[in-house]
């Protein structure tokens, strides 16, 4: 059997373009800023597909860009600014951060009405609670694909592999949502093969390439692998092994074209939902 691919670039285009009618129903365009510290590469990239795709659907986008010696004082007088600027909707800062900034106190300080990324403490706790906030913008994304496979969730046994704050945390919690049980793994987890064998579910957000292999694979799971990983001859690997996993499961997402263009669908998402509680409160 070879696994479905879960398409996320066309998932991506068919969310952005629901999202026009949204936008153009608003008074003025949906203001995204997306603050850059130091010159990252990856985040580099990553941040002009976010400018790229926000212009595309007409949210007005600005990128504010801090050298990579920046203080945390800079950083926190950007933030302050762009909560207190009335045209801006949805803030994001791109992680991760040079050393020398502590990210944490940086997340907590964006208002959350702004927090495009789903990652304040207070969304955070929303999302735990079932309650409506800002969604984190990669496990949303990866509910999207999930529904998508047409699997049904509810009573199936989930696991997710890896417990951060921007992934693994939040992900868990909407599979519980969802109705799966959940199973929360990490670096400490012993026997992760056995784990993954029993699972309908398995998301893997480790930032490891190709540690899950096929073999571990439960025959028709659906699989969703959010790893990013830059191999030395420059492609991108994700945690699954891709060409053994399809073997194997029912549906999967590739590296690149699944996860990652659904992660920046649902920071769009966010922004015009900021937008829309905003303008709608401001008109009230
Ligand atoms: P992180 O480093 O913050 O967390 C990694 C987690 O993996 C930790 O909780 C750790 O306990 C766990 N882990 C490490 N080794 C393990 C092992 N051998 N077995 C089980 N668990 C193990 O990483 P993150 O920010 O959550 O990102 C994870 C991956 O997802 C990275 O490759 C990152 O690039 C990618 N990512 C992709 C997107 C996207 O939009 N596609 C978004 C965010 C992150």
């Amino acid at each position: 059997m070879t696994a479905r691919s879960l398409n996320g670039r066309a998932l991506a285009r068919q969310r952005n373009q629901a999202l026009k009618s949204r936008i153009a129903a608003l008074p003025r365009p949906p203001g995204l800023a997306v603050v850059l510290v130091g010159e990252d590469p990856a985040s580099q990239i990553y941040v002009r597909r976010k400018g790229v795709v926000a212009g595309r659907l007409g949210i007005a986008h600005q990128q504010i860009d801090l050298p990579a010696d920046a203080t945390q004082e800079a950083l926190l007088a950007v933030i302050d600014r762009l909560n207190d600027d009335t045209s801006v909707d949805g803030i994001l800062v791109q992680l991760p951060l040079p050393r020398h900034l502590d990210a944490t106190v940086v997340m907590d300080r964006i208002d959350p009405a702004k927090d495009a990324d789903g990652l304040h403490p207070t969304n955070t706790g929303l999302l735990v609670q079932g309650r409506a906030g800002l969604i984190a913008c990669t496990p949303h994304g990866c509910m999207h694909l999930l529904r998508e496979s047409g699997e049904e969730l509810s009573g199936r046994d989930a696991v997710v592999i890896g417990r951060s704050n921007i992934v693994g945390r939040p992900m868990a919690a909407l599979l519980e949502q969802a109705n799966c049980t959940v199973t929360l793994c990490h670096s400490r987890t012993r026997d992760l093969e056995s784990i993954v064998r029993r699972s309908d579910v398995v998301v893997a957000a480790v930032g490891r390439p190709n540690l899950i292999r096929g073999e571990w694979i439960k025959p028709g799971a659906v699989v969703i692998d959010v790893g990013m990983n830059r191999l030395e001859d420059g492609s991108l690997a994700g945690d699954v092994f891709f060409d053994e996993a399809r073997e194997v499961a029912g549906a999967i997402t590739p590296v690149p074209g699944g996860v990652g263009p659904m992660t920046i669908a649902m920071l769009m998402e966010n922004t015009v939902r900021a937008a829309e509680a905003r303008l709608g409160r401001d008109a009230m």
